[in-house]
């Protein structure tokens, strides 16, 4: 039995060495055959030519060199194309994924009733008060505005059998929110809670706003509800405007016609400028989305990799 586990890579020359010797002797305990699969996301730092050395030494590990940073979204993907387990996983190279919950998850899924087991955190201990709130309230908002089913806490990190990572592979969207899609493609999960934990070593790279513009991808992509909302704010306005109309039409009739609310003509003017500019904005947004996905751009593209067969461009 094999146990493909992906690890995405971006900038992590301090957490690979600490992550391959836990992994290792977690793997050490279990019967299975290991495969780690590393992508590299483009790094900066030598994070290439460790992965070089440990696919030198050690015939488990084989590794994917992007030619630029594609995103942890596209590196999970490389990742998933080229898993040949029975049982494959996806974990952060920073030990956020505990390896030693591996063995658990593994059992559970070979017990048979589940076919994924994935971890969610139940506390967001050592992250900022902020980034909690604005987390909390993302994942309340798209449970309800999508049928993709988001556990608050989710991480990536999950185990699942074969036939969920073949459903994932042929989820060959280009603007992809692995959460989403996750949730989207079905299948029985079960929810493993843990304490969250700081990485060891090395800087997170989601700084605030790339967290927003992430979560608003994710509405964007699994949600339909922001096109409805642009449309209902266009009929009330519309309502709204015809009453206006019919009032100041009586009130002309019956009182004649002196000339004053100039200020408040602009400010309705301007308001329901407004309004059009942020609704041709959220369409805007789905267009883009399409844009990108008309291309058929490929997600990622390999520049290196440690044997042949593993560059799969999809
Ligand atoms: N990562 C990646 N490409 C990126 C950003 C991150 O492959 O553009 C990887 C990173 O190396 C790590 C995982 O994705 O293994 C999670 O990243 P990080 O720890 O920075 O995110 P956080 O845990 O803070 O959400
Ligand atoms: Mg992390």
């Amino acid at each position: 039995m094999i146990v493909s586990l992906i690890v995405p890579c971006y900038n992590e020359q301090e957490a690979l060495p600490i992550f391959y010797r836990e992994v290792k002797r977690v793997l050490a305990g279990m019967e299975c055959t290991p495969e780690l699969i590393f992508v590299n996301d483009g790094s900066h730092d030598n994070t290439l030519s460790i992965l070089r050395s440990l696919a030198a030494e050690d015939a488990a590990v084989s590794y994917i060199s992007f030619s630029r940073n594609f995103g942890k979204e596209a590196a999970m993907y490389a990742g998933f194309c080229n898993a040949q387990g029975d049982y494959v996983a996806v974990m952060d190279a920073d030990m956020q994924d505990p390896p030693s919950l591996l063995p658990e998850m593994l059992s559970m899924l070979e017990s048979g009733d589940y076919d994924s087991v994935a971890t969610r955190r139940v506390s967001r201990k050592g992250e900022p008060v902020i980034r909690s709130w604005f987390a909390r309230r993302f994942y309340r908002l798209i449970n309800r505005i999508s049928d993709a089913d988001i556990v608050d806490g989710a991480r990536d990190f999950r185990l699942m059998r074969r036939a969920m990572a073949d459903a994932i592979v042929k989820m060959g969207e280009y603007n992809r929110f692995s959460k989403g899609i996750f949730g989207w493609i079905g299948f029985k999960t079960c929810w493993l809670p843990y304490e969250n934990r700081e990485r060891v070593a090395g800087e997170t790279k989601w700084n605030f706003w790339r967290l927003l513009k992430y979560a608003i991808d994710g509405v964007i992509n699994f949600s339909q509800v922001p096109l409805s909302v642009a449309s209902w704010f266009g009929i009330s306005m519309t309502f709204l405007s015809f009453a206006a109309i019919l009032f100041i039409v009586v009130r002309k009739i019956v009182f004649g016609d002196p000339v004053d609310g100039w200020a408040s003509t602009i400010c309705i003017i301007t308001l329901i400028g407004g309004i059009q500019l942020f609704c041709m904005g959220i369409m805007g947004q789905y267009i883009a989305k399409m844009y990108m996905e008309v291309k058929h751009r490929p997600h990622f593209i390999v520049a290196e990799s440690s044997r042949e067969g593993l560059e799969k461009i999809k």
